[in-house]
């Protein structure tokens, strides 16, 4: 077995919708970026890409490359995938926490859950997801982004 970790930010921005665990989320802001800015996917993916030393997302999926203006991070989640898998790894189970002072993502979590596994092809219950705001401080509690962690377990095939 082996572990790894990710992290992400994005900014929030107006006129974007708001992408969270490769589901939208009704919000006055969303998440800016290159892709969808879901920030908890791509913590998710760094994670899995560290777990088994095969760099990080803006290696493989690097901003500013057309193919990836605007994709949804599911697909990219889907593609992380298929790279541990070439490399003879399975997702064991992933941990993940997002920062957002607004809106509660907390409703919403079931449904992250699955999207995230139905990506990746494992049981939702090898996904864990918490949401929790930052109590009005720093970027997250200004309202100015949100940031979100993972730890993934991975095993060989
Ligand atoms: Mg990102």
């Amino acid at each position: 077995m082996r572990i790894g970790f990710g992290h992400d930010v994005h900014k929030l921005a107006d006129g974007v919708p708001l992408v969270l665990g490769g589901i939208e989320i009704p919000s006055r802001q969303g998440l800016a970026g290159w892709s969808d800015a879901d920030v908890l996917t791509h913590a998710v993916m760094d994670a899995l890409l560290g777990a088994a030393a095969l760099g990080d997302i803006g290696t493989h999926f690097p901003p500013g490359d057309p193919r990836y203006k605007g994709i949804s991070s599911l697909k990219l989640l889907a593609k992380v995938g298929d790279l541990l898998k070439e490399a003879g790894y399975k997702v064991g189970n992933i941990d993940a926490t997002v920062a957002a002072e607004q809106p509660k993502l907390a409703p919403h979590i079931p449904k992250m859950r699955e999207a995230l596994a139905g990506a990746l092809n494992c049981d939702v219950d090898d996904i864990g997801i918490q949401a929790g705001t930052s109590e009005g401080l720093g970027f997250v509690g200004r309202k100015e982004g949100m940031a979100a962690w993972a730890v993934a377990l991975i095993k060989k095939i």
